[in-house]
């Protein structure tokens, strides 16, 4: 018999220490055990549209299926021509002046755009202000650059609005950027106007790079207008505006996504010839998906059916907002977008100390999945996000199952 020789322990790399994405973390790993074993699950964890009935506006389907002869080749690495003259007309037309092709990234998905801009970004402990809450990839993407995240305040008791004072107090000489998430997973907030100017301020003020992560723009209920930052940081705030197709046209597994650069860019060439260099090095995003984007910004907007009263998403979002203040010791803000309800479990009522072993609780017992609140960073084990995805019914039925459990678990 051959030595087997000393047998080396294959470890992850030190870089990955404080990264976390909890979304599809050990709870799903959880949920997938609970499938083999012959279980149904119901997974409210992840915001996909399509597995509930959502389907993509057929010209973009049909768009793809079309240029898949043609789409054989590697693009150009920052996107073929059309998607990003498409994107530069989209802001264009949103009144952001000095815009051209040459601003605009595409990338698989916003996912690897933000991954992407922050290796690129950041240097060993610069910190980066990030909300709490927070879409944890945008955590995660600065610990693993080697940066610092910083979180500052959402305040529930505000509507989930971003606490300017906070944000003020943890600037510090190392603070280079400021991450907004508008409309916001996972509370639903969309910022006024004046909200959006205030934050584009503090950035002025403190010279930072503002972050704009706007994938769910479309997505606002009650008639409200989504404000772009990029609109009013001008030309003297370098902006980076993030936004795709996965969630307003409902197509997350193309994987196409875009980022904007706009404001000072002269000041930023150096950072931009690395933006370059890396995505050079990953050669480019998937080119099928690529040319959707032209199709998917132009032309009849079906989204907008969507989000109104009567529209699957505004219904179902109020639904579960609704059934969930209904749940004694439960409250929700009222979500003004997105397509996630963030509640709070009064801790008097529930005295949860690990939120994600209630989440773990609640998939044995009800066979639900939905994700803890700690997940998003947010600081306490009193919140969790529910996808408000499924319709009506199904939803009514989930958050039943999510009532009986908490029954369970009273003071
Ligand atoms: N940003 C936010 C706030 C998100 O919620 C998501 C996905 O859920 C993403 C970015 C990533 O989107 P994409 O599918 O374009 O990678």
């Amino acid at each position: 018999m051959c030595d087997p020789g000393p047998v080396r322990e294959i470890r992850q790399s030190d870089k990955l220490k404080n990264v976390r994405y909890d979304v599809r973390g050990p709870i799903l790993v959880e949920a997938q055990r609970l499938e083999a074993e012959g279980h149904r699950i119901l997974k409210l964890n992840i915001g996909n549209p399509a597995p509930f009935g959502f389907e993509a506006p057929e010209a973009i389907v049909a768009d793809m299926v079309h240029h898949l002869p043609e789409a054989q080749g590697y693009s150009d690495s920052q996107g073929i021509y059309s998607a990003r003259t498409a994107v530069a007309q989209y802001y264009q037309g949103r009144g952001l002046r000095d815009t051209s092709v040459e601003d605009v990234f595409i990338g698989n998905g916003v996912s690897e755009l933000i991954s992407m801009v922050l290796q690129a970004f950041v240097d060993d402990g610069n910190e980066i202000l990030v909300p709490a809450p927070d879409y944890p990839l945008w955590t995660g993407a600065v610990s693993l650059s080697g940066g610092v995240p910083v979180h500052y305040l959402c305040d529930e008791s505000n509507g989930w609005q971003p606490d300017l004072e906070d944000i003020e107090s943890k600037i510090t000489e190392n603070t280079q950027a400021l991450v907004i998430i508008n409309p916001n997973n996972p509370t639903g907030a969309v910022y006024s106007e004046q909200l959006v100017r205030d934050l584009v301020e503090i950035a002025r003020k403190h010279d930072l790079v503002i972050f704009s992560d706007e994938i769910y723009e479309k997505i606002v209920f009650d008639g409200l207008q989504h404000h772009h930052t990029a609109s009013f940081a001008g030309d003297d705030v370098l902006c980076l505006t993030f936004s795709g197709l996965s969630k307003a046209y409902r197509v997350c597994g193309y994987r196409a996504g875009w980022l904007m650069i706009s404001g000072p860019k002269h000041l930023a060439e150096d950072f931009l010839e690395g933006l370059t260099l890396l995505a050079n090095m990953r050669m480019c995003a998937n080119v099928p998906a690529q040319h959707a984007i032209q199709t998917a910004l132009g032309g009849y907007q079906s989204i907008d059916d969507l989000i109104v009263p009567g529209g699957r998403f505004y219904e179902q979002s109020m639904t579960a907002y609704k059934l969930l203040n209904d749940i004694p010791g439960v409250s929700c803000e009222r979500p003004q977008g997105a397509l996630y309800c963030f509640p709070r479990l009064d801790p008097d009522v529930y005295p949860i100390e690990d939120d994600e072993e209630f989440v773990i609780g609640l998939l044995r017992a009800k066979k639900l999945l939905v994700t803890h609140g700690t997940g998003f960073n947010w600081p306490e084990p009193d919140h969790f996000r529910l996808v408000t995805l499924p319709d009506v019914e199904m939803l009514t039925e989930a958050i039943e199952r999510i009532a009986d459990h908490l029954a369970t678990l009273r003071a």
